[in-house]
């Protein structure tokens, strides 16, 4: 549904994108965020979404989705709700992909955001205008009729999602059976009576063998590295609301934790999982135990890394074999901005090397939002980005000063994020961050710009 009054743009190419809007790329929780944070400073836009509602990827109907049946929160409502519309008492504690829908649209409606987008509408070229580093953008969209439209706009904030490519691994030989990668599973009934393999032990990867567990014939699970698997539930309450608000020094949260952790859980080793790599917290939590459950029970047999394929078998590096019907491959995602020249956001290996994981040295009209991984940073976590960001475009135009500092603050050194923790998967997601320590940083840099007063 388009906005028949964002057809007429002002055409104005004028310096520093004055009296020309931003363009915004995306309407999942990152994007809903930053719509809300720009309406609310009255800062002009055009949404862009590829799909015909809100929601990301919690929709599953979208075509960019890459949810499943099965999905629920990994983090519990009250850690993950926006500040703005907390989820109510009758929401589950840790909701399906459902209700979340219903809670995107919700906010949505809340703040009147949809009359800022153009749905059915995906961003295909984002290109500066000039070498300035505030040039204006000319984005070129292709809308529900086919035909592709070049507009320029004062600036760019890409909230496009970061688990919409799938990264698949190279694998020696070839694999008779059915491969496919989580990022097109939708619902189990695609195991029946199948002898399965499942590759890779992430958050989605342990979801889809317990899914798996229920219909196929057999689930084996192959892990390259061992995890730490974390109850969702700790003395019956949902274990990220234990110590919410009251951030840890690192040694002491590693050492604590880890105990209730190996009381509840014990060792997974125990039951043929690989000992878990590092300290708690240095890789990232798997927020399931029901995976050791079936562990437990032989309903999911653990396996080591895959060496190759041969016909119908998968041949292990421990030199062991097994046959299969259906490899599903929960090996995750990589960054992808297929519309941009990626050095215009400072690419460096394979991610945009960025400050605040928002802002790039080479722009002062280009961010990201959403590109972060940590434990439990919510959908307010991407909003607190989302104000930090609005500040900025707000300042450079009625406070420059104050927006010349931020700047200056891009240019230099960037921050420590990591709280202290030593990430083991820095080299695979160079974007990680702590939780608290990123938080405290968004809201330490926030402090250079006026806050919008409430009610807005
Ligand atoms: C099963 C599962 C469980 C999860 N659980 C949690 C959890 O508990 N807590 C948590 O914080 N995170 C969780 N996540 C991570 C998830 O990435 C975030 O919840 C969230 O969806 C990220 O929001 P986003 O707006 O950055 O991206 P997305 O939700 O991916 O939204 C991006 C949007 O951009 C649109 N888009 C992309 N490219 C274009 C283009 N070129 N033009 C126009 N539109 C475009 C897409 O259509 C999409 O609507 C989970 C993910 C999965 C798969």
């Amino acid at each position: 549904m388009a906005d028949e009054g964002l057809e007429k743009l002002p055409v104005d190419d004028g310096p520093s994108g004055e009296g020309l809007p931003y363009a915004l790329i995306g309407a999942g929780p990152a994007g809903l965020g930053a719509a809300r944070c720009l309406s609310k400073r009255g800062i002009d836009f055009v949404g862009f979404e590829a799909h015909s509602g809100v929601g990301g990827l919690w929709d599953i109907a979208s075509e960019t989705s890459t949810m499943y049946e099965s999905a629920h929160l990994i983090s519990s409502r009250t850690t993950t709700a926006y500040d703005e519309l907390p989820m109510g008492e009758d929401v589950a504690d840790y909701p399906s992909h459902r209700e979340m829908l219903d809670y995107f649209n919700e906010f949505a409606d809340k703040f009147d955001l949809r009359r800022h987008y153009r749905f059915d509408t995906r961003v295909i070229r984002a290109v500066p205008e000039s070498e300035a580093v505030d040039s204006n953008w000319l984005i070129t969209s292709r809308g529900p009729d086919g035909e592709d439209v070049t507009e320029t706009y004062a600036g760019l904030i890409i909230a496009n999602g970061i688990l919409s490519e799938p990264s698949i691994p190279d694998f020696e030989g070839d694999f008779s059976g059915e491969m496919m990668h989580t990022s097109v599973y939708k619902s189990p009934d695609i195991f029946k009576d199948k002898r399965v393999l499942i590759i890779g032990a992430g958050n989605s990867g342990c979801d889809i063998a317990v899914d798996a567990v229920h219909q196929a014939k057999s689930v084996d699970l192959s892990m390259r590295s061992g995890y730490w698997f974390f109850p969702k539930y700790i003395l019956g309450k949902p274990s990220d609301t234990l110590n919410e608000g009251k951030a840890m020094p690192a040694w002491i949260k590693t050492r604590v934790d880890g105990k209730v952790i190996r009381m509840i859980t014990g060792n997974p080793a125990r039951l043929g999982f690989p000992e878990p790599e590092g300290r708690i917290y240095e890789t990232h939590p798997v927020m399931n135990t029901l995976v050791l459950y079936h562990a437990g029970h032989g309903d999911i047999k653990v396996r080591g890394d895959v060496a190759r394929f041969d016909g119908d078998e998968a041949v292990f590096k421990d030199g062991s074999r097994g046959e299969y019907d259906m490899v599903m491959l929960a090996t995750g995602y990589k960054l992808n901005y297929p519309f941009i020249d990626v050095r215009e956001l400072n690419w460096r290996g394979n991610h945009p090397d960025l400050y605040l994981n928002i802002f790039t040295p080479k722009h002062r009209n280009l961010f990201v939002l959403g590109m972060v991984e940590a434990t439990g940073l919510g959908w307010q976590g991407r909003y607190n980005q989302a104000e930090l960001v609005a500040g900025f475009i707000q300042a450079e135009r009625e406070n420059p000063a104050r927006a010349e500092q931020m700047w200056q603050r891009v240019q230099g050194p960037k921050p420590d994020l990591s709280g202290g923790y030593n990430y083991r998967q820095m080299d695979r997601l160079p974007y990680y961050v702590n939780k608290d320590a990123y938080r405290a940083e968004i809201a330490a840099h926030r402090e250079l710009f006026e806050e919008v007063p409430a009610g807005n």
